[in-house]
């Protein structure tokens, strides 16, 4: 692998030259923010059971379950704040380089680091919704009621059951998010992927479509993932410290 520097050099190059870029971000953008990925040991769901959304439907218990996991995930990223790779991001939005920003995270920082139309996957769990009637409440309201006593929240309107406005387990992945995602996929002509392994269909296509469609892909992300060899440039150094560089490289070259 090249050095950190000369990385720097060509995916700057390949920014400069882009007219319509895509981001597609993972669980690893937000772990510099303290936001554990729910698949490493040690983070909630490596203490509870996973409840999918049939079991959220059929039982009171797992509901119950559901809602102690998220109570206690809640207290966790409480505070959590947005880091230089979402800042970044929102940046070369605002340079005009950025159309598109696709997240498979449900954590809301890109909205918070000024990001706007991002196309979220999996949902997000800064609402909550009723299953039943489709009525929306922020999750501060669904937390109060958590630290108020209730075990499994209803719906104050119908009495059906609130869960996050998230995708759950054996949830299908929302058409029309993966519709646009495609689309951003496919008008690009390049791609950033940050913090994903892309172990998740059918999310993991995304990137491949781009660059089956003809753009260029950078990939930044601590492990491997299947289409490491698609990729132009690759680092597996912190997404903050790399993309604070990007912007650097690019806001100095454009003052050229
Ligand atoms: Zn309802």
């Amino acid at each position: 692998m090249d050095t950190f520097e000369d990385r720097i050099l060509e995916a700057v190059e390949l920014l400069q030259r882009a007219g319509s870029i895509t981001a597609f971000t993972g669980a690893g953008i937000s772990t510099e923010s303290g936001i554990s990925d729910f698949r490493s040991k040690g983070g909630v769901w490596d203490r509870y059971r996973i409840v999918t959304y049939q079991e959220f439907i059929a039982s009171h218990d797992a509901r119950v379950e559901y809602w102690k996991m998220k109570r206690e995930l809640f207290t966790e990223i409480k505070g959590a704040g947005p880091n230089e790779a979402h800042h970044a991001l929102a940046e070369l939005e605002k340079m005009g380089k950025l159309k598109c920003l696709v997240t498979q995270n449900i954590d809301g920082l890109h909205q918070d680091a000024g990001s706007s139309s991002v196309i979220e996957l999996h949902g997000t769990n800064r609402k909550a919704v009723c299953l039943s009637c489709g009525k929306f409440w922020p999750i501060e309201e669904i937390q109060e009621r958590l630290e108020a006593g209730e075990v499994a929240p209803e719906c104050t309107e119908c009495r059906g059951f609130i869960k996050p406005a998230t995708v759950s387990f054996g949830q299908s992945m929302p058409e029309q998010e993966m519709k646009k995602a495609y689309e951003c996929a496919v008008r690009c002509d390049l791609l950033i992927m940050i913090g994903s392994s892309l172990q998740v269909e059918p999310a993991a296509s995304i990137p491949r479509e781009a660059h089956r469609t003809g753009a260029r892909l950078i990939y930044i992300n601590r492990t491997e993932t299947p289409t490491d060899h698609l990729a132009e440039v690759l680092f597996r150094e912190n997404a903050g410290e790399v993309m604070s560089a990007l912007i650097r490289g690019l806001k100095s070259k454009s003052a050229d």
